[in-house]
């Protein structure tokens, strides 16, 4: 008897993992089709935009590490997060399509507008927003985004179960901001429609725009040698997405109070010595026309997050780095002003989890 509850358990799992897979196919598979669909109309990316590591994380090729009933119950705990995320990221499509016709314009949008805009999306648990124009270097290659504005959202992970990694605790804490930030980015989206401002929003979960390079720009932070943004509030610690969006004027890009990191990064190099997977290109290689910086080879990041579940340890580093160094400031955006451009385009040339 217990034999055959071990095998269902077994089974069960598999199934669960197979499923994950087969989610994440949707994704990819709606994803394509809406710009298939809407490619004439869209901000393409260029020829040589960054290739996006397409999000499938073979679970089956994961290695357990752990006893077969702690490997069940964190699974248990976890689809539904999981469920919830691959929900949210098909529902973006779906408000995506509502936009109307693409060849009409937005009405003009006014300062206050913005600012009841950002009440609401603090409402939502939003921590950063920014705006910028959408660089198409920035688009992954063969994607698209409906409009040539946009907003960028981040939202906090704890510092608490960030500072546990690699564990289960950090995995699951990345994942339920996916699920807020995805939550809320549809929210706003619709909010503006029902405004008359048209909105696409874009899940934090993969996307189609490189996100730390578009928050740089937005003047939100500044990407350390792990190609993380690292922001003035939570250091590395947030998950980030956009809303593309053809409303106009937007807010100019804040001021950078990280523009300067990356004399901090070429002492500190902490990042580096800590990754367990040696994932760290030291040089950093010039990809994609020589236009983006990458540090991380995501051949071998990719498959030790997905052999552990997680890792994140790069991104304990640094926030604990930051910490210490008394660099951060607590609190949401407090300043606006123009950017200083820092021609800065370090990056991951990925958006997933790490
Ligand atoms: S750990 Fe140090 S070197 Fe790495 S990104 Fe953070 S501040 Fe920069
Ligand atoms: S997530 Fe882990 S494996 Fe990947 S670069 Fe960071 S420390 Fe290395």
């Amino acid at each position: 008897m217990e034999k055959r509850s071990g095998i269902r358990r077994v089974l069960s799992e598999w199934g669960a993992r197979l499923s994950l897979e087969r989610w994440e196919r949707q994704i990819l598979d709606l994803e394509s089709r809406f710009i298939e669909k809407h490619r004439p109309r869209m901000r393409l990316s260029l020829p040589s935009s960054p290739v996006r590591q397409e999000g499938i994380i073979r679970y089956r090729d994961m290695a357990g590490w752990k006893p077969m009933r702690d490997e069940w119950r964190e699974m248990r705990d976890i689809m539904p997060l999981y469920r919830e995320v691959i929900r949210s990221a098909r529902a973006t499509f779906e408000i995506s399509a509502k936009n109307g016709d693409l060849s009409a314009h937005s009405a003009p949008v006014s300062t206050p507008f913005w600012q009841e805009f950002e009440g609401v999306a603090n409402a939502h648990g939003v921590d950063l927003i920014g705006y910028t124009a959408v660089p198409r270097e920035f688009i992954f290659k063969e994607k698209g985004v409906l409009f040539e504005n946009a907003i960028v959202l981040g939202m906090e992970m704890e510092a608490g179960p960030i500072s546990r990694a690699p564990s289960y605790e950090a995995g699951k804490e990345t994942l339920r901001v996916y699920q807020d930030l995805g939550d809320a980015v549809i929210e706003l989206a619709i909010w503006l429609q029902e405004r008359g401002v048209r909105a696409q929003p874009v899940h934090p979960y993969g996307g189609t725009t490189l996100f730390p390079l578009m928050a740089a720009k937005a003047g939100l932070g500044t990407p350390g040698l792990h190609g993380l943004l690292m922001s003035k509030q939570f250091g590395p610690r947030q998950r980030l997405t956009i809303i593309s969006t053809d409303a106009q004027p937007i807010p100019p890009p804040r001021e950078n109070s990280m523009a300067d990191i990356r004399d901090f990064c070429e002492v500190c190099r902490q990042c580096i010595r800590a990754c367990p997977a040696g994932a760290f290109h030291d040089p950093p290689i010039k990809q994609h026309g020589n236009k983006i910086v990458t540090h991380i080879d995501n051949t071998k990041c990719y498959p030790y997050f997905a052999r552990f579940k997680s890792c994140s340890v790069c991104l304990k580093i640094c926030a604990r780095v930051l910490e210490e160094s008394g660099m951060l400031a607590g609190g949401v955006n407090e300043s606006r002003g123009s950017q200083t451009e820092d021609g800065n385009n370090h990056g991951r040339d990925d958006n997933k989890a790490v």
